[in-house]
C-alpha cells in the first residue's frame, strides 16, 4: 500500500510534538520531529562557538556536521551528531533560540531537506515542523496547521517546566515564544505559514484530549488510517 504522509506545521509550543506522537501511535505512522534536526545543528553551533545568526559561518561548518535520525529500542526518535547521541542535550532551553537562528539560513535548510523527504519516501509518516506542508512535503495527503494563542502556549510551557522542576517566569517564557514566532514567520527562507490546503486546528480553548480527538478526526476523514 502507498505510504501516507501527514504534515503538521505551526508555531513553537502549540503542542505539535506531543499530539503528533500520540496520534502517530494510533494510526501506525512513524513520527518525525523535524525541530529536533534543526536543534541538532543549533547545538553544534552552540558547542563550537559559532554565531548562529552568521549565515556564512554556519554554512561553512556544515561539511563538518553529520546529522542522523534514528529510532531507539524505545521506539523514540534519537538524534546523532557526528555519531554522538545528543537527544537530551538538544532540549536545553538555550538550544531553542540557536535552532531558530540557524534554521533561517538557506544552506542549513537545503542540507536537511533530503533527509526529511527520504523518510517520507520509505515510511508512512506524521512529520511536524514549520515548512512541512509548504516545502518539504507539498504533496502530503493531509496537512494540518496547528496553533494556539501565544499566551496559551506560554502557559502550557510554564506548566511543563514546573513539572520538570525547572520553573521559569511566565513573562520570560512568553517573550521567548514571541521571539521565536517572529523569527520563524519573518525569515526569507521557508517562513512559517499555513499552506493553502492545510486544515487549521486552533487548540487555544481545547484540552489535550480534545485536541487529540480533533487531529485524529481530520486524519481519518482524509485517509484510510
Ligand atoms: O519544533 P522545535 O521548537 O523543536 O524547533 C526548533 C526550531 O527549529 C524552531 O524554532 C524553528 O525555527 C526551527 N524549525 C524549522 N523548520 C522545521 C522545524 C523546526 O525552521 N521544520
Amino acid at each position: 500500500m502507498k505510504n501516507i504522509s501527514i504534515a503538521i506545521d505551526g508555531p513553537s509550543g502549540a503542542g505539535k510534538s506531543t499530539l503528533a506522537r500520540a496520534v502517530a501511535a494510533q494510526v501506525g505512522c512513524l513520527y518525525v520531529d523535524t525541530g529536533a534536526i534543526y536543534r541538532t545543528i543549533g547545538y553544534y553551533a552552540l558547542t563550537h562557538g559559532i554565531d548562529p545568526k552568521d549565515g556564512a559561518a554556519v554554512a561553512k561548518s556544515l561539511p563538518d556536521v553529520q546529522v542522523e535520525l534514528t529510532y531507539g529500542e524505545d521506539g523514540l526518535q534519537h538524534m546523532l551528531l557526528n555519531g554522538q547521541d545528543v537527544t537530551k542535550e538538544i532540549r536545553l532551553p538555550e538550544v531553542s533560540l540557536y535552532a531558530s537562528a540557524v534554521s533561517a539560513h538557506r544552506p542549513v535548510r537545503d542540507f536537511l531537506l533530503d533527509m526529511q523527504r527520504q523518510l517520507a519516501r520509505t515510511h508512512s509518516v506524521i512529520m511536524d515542523g514549520r515548512d512541512i506542508g509548504t516545502v518539504v512535503l507539498p504533496d502530503a495527503d493531509v496537512k494540518v496547521y496547528l496553533t494556539a494563542s501565544a499566551q496559551a502556549r506560554a502557559r502550557r510551557r510554564c506548566a511543563e517546566l514546573e513539572q520538570r522542576g525547572t520553573p521559569e517566569p511566565f513573562e520570560k517564557v512568553l517573550r521567548e515564544i514571541q521571539e521565536r514566532d517572529w523569527n520563524d514567520i519573518h525569515r526569507d527562507t521557508a517562513p512559517l505559514r499555513q499552506a493553502e490546503d492545510a486544515v487549521l486546528l486552533d487548540t487555544t480553548e481545547l484540552t489535550f484530549q480534545e485536541s487529540e480527538a480533533a487531529l485524529l478526526h481530520i486524519i481519518r476523514e482524509r485517509t484510510h488510517l
